[in-house]
Order: C-alpha cells, then sequence, then structure tokens
C-alpha cells in the first residue's frame, strides 16, 4: 500500500533525514586511514542520541548497529566491527534514524586516502546516477523513468546496477511501498504523484551485478569482489519536482 504524505509530515520526514545527513557530513570528514568503521559507528550513535532521535536500523529484526559500513567490495549491510579503514579504500556508510515516529534514510560512498582512479569513477557514476535519478522523480512522471535514469547512467560507464537490492518508501516505516528499482523501462511502473517519499538508493558495481550475503548473514558482497559503491537519499516528490529531505 502506498501512503502519500501531506505537507507536514514531509516536514516531520525532512526533520528526521536531516539528522541523518548530518550524520553523514560528520563521517565523511572522519573516514581516514586507520579508523575503524565501529570509531564511525560510535560517533553516529552519539550523534543520534543527542538530537533525541534513535537509531532505525535495529528495528530490523537481528540487526543491532545505528549503521551499515560496507567496505571496496561490500555493497550494502556491512557490519560495524574492528577492521581498520586503509589508503585506497572506499566506504560506503548507511544510516536510518527514528524522531517521533518519522524515518529518515541516507547512505553515502566516501574514498579512504588517496584511491584508484577506478574507485574514482565509480563513485563520480553512483552519485551522478543518484541526482539524474532524483532528476526524474517528477509529479506525472512513473516510476521506473526514475530506475531507468539510473541505470542508463550506469550503462554509460560501463558499470552495472545491483539487482538484489532496491530503493523503497520511507515514512512511518523505514521500508514502505513502492520498491524503487535501480533498472527498468522508461514510461512504466506507477505513476508519481505529489506527497510520494521515497528513498532512491542505486548500488553501482564496477564489474557484474552478481551478489552474495557473506556467512555473518548480513554482509553483500559483489560475486567477482569487484568494487561498489551506495548512495541514497531520501526525497519527496512535490508541486515544485523532488526535495531532497536527507541534507542539512
Ligand atoms: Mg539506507
Ligand atoms: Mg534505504
Amino acid at each position: 500500500m502506498i501512503v502519500l504524505k501531506s505537507r507536514e509530515e514531509v516536514e516531520s520526514l525532512r526533520k528526521a533525514n536531516r539528522i541523518v545527513a548530518e550524520v553523514l557530513v560528520r563521517l565523511s570528514e572522519v573516514v581516514s586511514p586507520g579508523v575503524t568503521t565501529l570509531d564511525l559507528e560510535r560517533i553516529a550513535s552519539e550523534m543520534i542520541d543527542a538530537r533525541g532521535a534513535k537509531a532505525a536500523f535495529p528495528t530490523v529484526p537481528g540487526y543491532h548497529h545505528a549503521l551499515c559500513v560496507s567496505v571496496n567490495e561490500q555493497v550494502v549491510h556491512g557490519i560495524p566491527g574492528p577492521r581498520e579503514l586503509k589508503d585506497g579504500d572506499i566506504v560506503s556508510i548507511d544510516c536510518g534514524v527514528v524522531l517521533d515516529g518519522f524515518y529518515g534514510d541516507h547512505a553515502w560512498t566516501f574514498p579512504v586516502g588517496e584511491v584508484s582512479d577506478e574507485a574514482k569513477m565509480l563513485i563520480d557514476t553512483g552519485r551522478i546516477a543518484l541526482e539524474k535519478g532524483i532528476e526524474a522523480a517528477l509529479d506525472g512522471n512513473r516510476l521506473h523513468d526514475i530506475s531507468s535514469a539510473i541505470e542508463a547512467v550506469a550503462d554509460e560507464k560501463g558499470f552495472s546496477v545491483v539487482r538484489d537490492y532496491v530503493g523503497h518508501g520511507i515514512g512511518r516505516s523505514l521500508h514502505e511501498d513502492p520498491q524503487v528499482p535501480n533498472f527498468g523501462e522508461a514510461g512504466t511502473g506507477m505513476k508519481l504523484r505529489r506527497g510520494l517519499v521515497i528513498a532512491l538508493e542505486p548500488m553501482l558495481n564496477a564489474g557484474a551485478y552478481d551478489v552474495e550475503v557473506l556467512d555473518d548473514g548480513w554482509t553483500v558482497v559483489t560475486k567477482d569482489r569487484k568494487l561498489s559503491v551506495h548512495f541514497e537519499h531520501s526525497i519527496a516528490i512535490m508541486e515544485n519536482g523532488p526535495e531532497i529531505l536527507s541534507v542539512l
């Protein structure tokens, strides 16, 4: 079931998402060689607490952290731990919060120190894919106009789009309908309407799109162990176009 949001609800979602944006901006300053993924988790948890919000991901049964931190070939759902980031790594940080019953969800991939040209290109392409997806999120467009816009950016650079994980509606639940794939045919899918709030989250792989889950039951990695990036914004489709909620 798709729940369209009122302007007031969108403003509540903006408050939650702004906290996530603050967390990721801070973490972008902290990411550097020698920092552990658990260091990032601690900073995020403190910031979320200090703002009177709660981490959203522990609402997913079996998951106990505020962040997912995925390094290099890890696509999503990496569990924070003692792993130290190294020069040349790329790190995808995904954070969700709930504030007054409304959820925020936002992710970004950062370079650690000096990274390869391929990593730089993949990061840039992932970010641009998200931007193009957002631009297609217009009242009256179709859902897969977003998907197709994202896929086209990846295709152009010879990267692939993960198929097993998709974007989603967001509101009083972290994951609501509709699912928003990062691939698809323009002009198809449900009609986008004002008040639809969705988290767009393209995951782009340097190699093939196939992924698998490690034995920890969470960490998703590329099957070919090539690099992957993840960029996510929660956005509201409004009368004057898409509004990005997960920004400062
Ligand atoms: Mg997320
Ligand atoms: Mg999400």
